[in-house]
């Protein structure tokens, strides 16, 4: 994406990341703050947060907040305590990146464990709808709030091996649809990202074969990730946008 942000696309905005701890959510968090933005980073691991928050804070940007939550595990009501810690701390928030994911198993639905595909429901889908329904009042609070889901391409079209993993990206993004269509009235904007195939552990997980110094690093799609949070999106909504559109999904060649 051609994308110029001016450099103080996000001032005064009030962000929080899932998966803030590594891979394109820590990428996006860092983002966010040198455009402007408080972050609040979210994660289940407290040294990888306080790594990114001591980051932020080394080049001189607005202090990130940050809070542990294990997806794997969440409650609805550890959802909404940490919606009701963070009202203490923020009077709103202008957008919500859910990005935090879990592969499972690649193998074939006959061969899917599971335990492992409960896991991968749990993480992509239930905790994410837990979390963005405790959100929601902070969000709604927003002149102009951005709620972003991540999605993949076999999230859009099913392919053979992905099981568990392509059903959650599917339900991520029918939870995005039902958003969008809910809030249209509001001040709140509900999409997809789908990254597309990206330089990060995840990655090279599904396809430990490849090279890859032939990805794109999660660096490189920042300026959908801008876009999306920022004004100039203000009347979109509903929307799945690729960050790479012109990549073919499988393994790079
Ligand atoms: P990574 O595995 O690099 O990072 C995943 C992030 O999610 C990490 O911060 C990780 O925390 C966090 N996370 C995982 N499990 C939990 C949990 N139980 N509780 C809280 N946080 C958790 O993945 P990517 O950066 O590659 O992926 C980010 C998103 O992009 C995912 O939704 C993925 O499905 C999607 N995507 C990625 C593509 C790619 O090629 N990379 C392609 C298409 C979609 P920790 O640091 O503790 O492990």
């Amino acid at each position: 994406m051609h994308y110029q942000p001016q450099d103080n696309l996000l001032q005064n905005r009030i962000i929080l990341v899932t998966g803030a701890s590594d891979g394109i959510g820590r990428e996006a968090a860092l983002t966010y703050a040198r455009f402007g933005a408080s972050v609040i980073l979210l994660g289940r691991n407290e040294q990888k947060l306080r790594a990114v928050a001591n980051e932020i804070q080394a080049h001189g940007l607005h202090p990130a907040h940050w809070f542990t939550l294990d997806l794997a595990t969440a409650t609805p009501a550890e959802c909404h305590t940490l919606a009701t810690k963070l009202s203490g701390i923020v009077p709103r928030l202008d957008g919500v990146l859910h990005n935090a994911g879990i592969l499972g198993d690649v193998t074939p639905m006959d061969k899917q464990d599971p335990q492992t595909w409960q896991a991968v429901m749990q993480v992509n889908v239930n905790a994410t709808f837990f979390l963005t329904q405790a959100l929601l009042p902070l969000l709604l609070k927003s002149e102009s709030g951005s709620l972003v889901f991540t999605s993949s391409s076999v999230g859009r079209q099913g392919r053979a091996g992905w099981g568990a993993y392509a059903v959650s990206k599917f339900a991520t993004e029918g939870m995005m649809q039902v958003l969008a269509e809910e809030y249209k009235q509001h001040n709140l904007r509900v999409n997809c990202i789908n990254p597309g195939g990206t330089r990060t552990a995840m990655r090279a997980s599904a396809f430990p074969t490849e090279d890859p110094a032939k990805l794109k690093t999660p660096r490189d799609l920042m300026p959908l990730y801008l876009w999306l949070m920022g004004d100039d999106s203000r009347r979109k909504t509903g929307m799945s946008f690729d960050a790479q559109p012109n990549r073919k999904p499988g393994i790079s060649e």
